[in-house]
C-alpha cells in the first residue's frame, strides 16, 4: 500500500456515501490500516472482525479491503496464539 493513499471502505452505507454512525470509524481503520505492514494488518482486522462478531470477516473485508479469508484465518491464527499463550501462563504458575 502506498504511502498517503488509504483504502476507501466498501460497505453498504459508506458505498451509498450517506453520513452514518461509523462512517469515520470506517476511516480510521483503513488510515491505521496503511501504516501497518501486511502481518499487523491480518491481526488488526482479525481483531476488529472479533469485536463485530457475527459476520465479522466479511464485514471487515468489505472495510478494508483485506480478504474475507485472510481475515478469519487471522482470527484463528489470534485465537491459537491466544490458547498457547494461556497454557504456558498456567505452566509457569504450577
Ligand atoms: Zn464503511
Amino acid at each position: 500500500m502506498e504511502v498517503g493513499l488509504i483504502h476507501v471502505c466498501q460497505c453498504q452505507l459508506c458505498k451509498l456515501g450517506v453520513n452514518h454512525s461509523n462512517k469515520s470509524l470506517h476511516q480510521q481503520i483503513n488510515l491505521l490500516m496503511s501504516y501497518l505492514d501486511e502481518q499487523q494488518q491480518h491481526w488488526f482486522a482479525a481483531l476488529e472482525a472479533n469485536r463485530i462478531g457475527h459476520s465479522g470477516a466479511r464485514f471487515v473485508s468489505q472495510i478494508t479491503g483485506l480478504d474475507e479469508f485472510i481475515i478469519k484465518r487471522a482470527q484463528q491464527e489470534l485465537h491459537e496464539r491466544l490458547n498457547n499463550l494461556q497454557i504456558e501462563h498456567s505452566e509457569f504458575l504450577s
